[in-house]
C-alpha cells in the first residue's frame, strides 16, 4: 500500500487524541461527490516520510488516522497498522465498510482503537450513490460487527442531495442503539461544475431529530 497525503496534527480527526491523518492509495467506490478524487490516483508514496515524521514525534501526538482512499482494500494494512502501534501510538481506521474481514482481524488482534464507518446511502440507493457494485452483504456484516462494541466506532453519514428524510430514517433504524452516529454536511466539490445544492441548514436539523430517536448520540458536523 501507498501513502499518498499526510495531515501532520489534527486536533479533530480522532476522538481526545492529537493525530496525525494519512492517505491510503485507491478506493473501491467511485462516489460522485470525493473530497479526495485527486489523491486517489496519485503516484507518489510518502510512506517513508510519514514513519520518520512518527519517529520524530512520539510521546508528542497520540495516534494515527489511516483514511483514503478505502484502506481496507490493501493486504498489508494489519502491518502497517501493528509498525504503528508497536512505535506507541494509537489507531483509527476510516472505512467504507466494504471488507469485514478486515476490520474483524484488526479488531480481535488489537491493530486498531478506533473505527469511523461511513453509512454511504440506505440499500436500494447505494450502487447510484457510490457509482459501483457497493457490496451491501458486506456492509451489513461490517455494521453488524461494529455494534458488537468490541472497539470504540461511529457510523457517519455524508448528507447528499439525494438522501431523503426517509433514508436518513432507514440509516439511523439500521444501526438503532448505536453508540455514535454523525451526519456530515455535504460541501460542493470544487472539481464538479453545476454540483447539487446541500440541504439547508434547517433540513439538516430536521434530519438530526430524526436519526436522535434511534441512536445513543447524533451529532452534525
Ligand atoms: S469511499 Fe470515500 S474515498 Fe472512496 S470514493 Fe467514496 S468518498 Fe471517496
Amino acid at each position: 500500500m501507498k501513502i499518498v497525503n499526510i495531515i501532520k496534527n489534527s486536533m479533530i480527526d480522532f476522538p481526545r487524541r492529537i493525530a496525525c491523518v494519512s492517505f491510503t492509495l485507491g478506493c473501491n467506490y467511485n462516489c460522485w461527490y470525493c473530497q479526495n478524487a485527486t489523491l486517489l490516483n496519485r503516484k507518489d508514496d510518502l510512506t517513508s516520510e510519514l514513519f520518520a515524521f512518527l519517529e520524530k514525534r512520539k510521546g508528542l501526538i497520540d495516534g494515527v488516522v489511516i483514511c483514503g482512499g478505502e484502506p481496507t482494500i490493501h493486504n498489508d494494512l494489519p502491518d502497517f497498522m501493528q509498525k504503528i502501534k508497536s512505535m506507541g501510538f494509537d489507531t483509527k481506521l476510516d472505512t467504507n465498510g466494504t471488507n469485514p474481514e478486515m476490520m474483524k482481524y484488526l479488531i480481535n488482534n488489537s491493530l486498531v482503537d478506533y473505527i469511523a464507518m461511513d453509512l454511504k446511502a440506505p440499500p436500494i440507493k447505494l450502487d447510484s450513490v457510490v457509482k459501483c457494485n457497493a457490496k451491501i452483504a458486506e456492509i451489513e456484516k461490517s455494521i453488524d460487527l461494529l455494534m458488537q462494541n468490541r472497539v470504540e466506532y461511529e457510523f457517519r453519514t455524508t448528507v447528499v442531495p439525494e438522501l431523503t428524510e426517509n433514508d436518513i430514517k432507514l440509516l439511523a433504524s439500521r444501526i438503532a442503539g448505536a453508540e455514535k452516529y454523525f451526519l456530515q454536511i455535504y460541501r460542493k466539490p470544487d472539481f464538479l461544475k453545476n454540483a447539487p445544492e446541500p440541504h439547508s441548514y434547517e433540513t439538516m436539523k430536521k434530519y438530526l431529530e430524526i436519526a436522535k430517536n434511534y441512536v445513543k448520540s447524533c451529532e452534525l458536523r
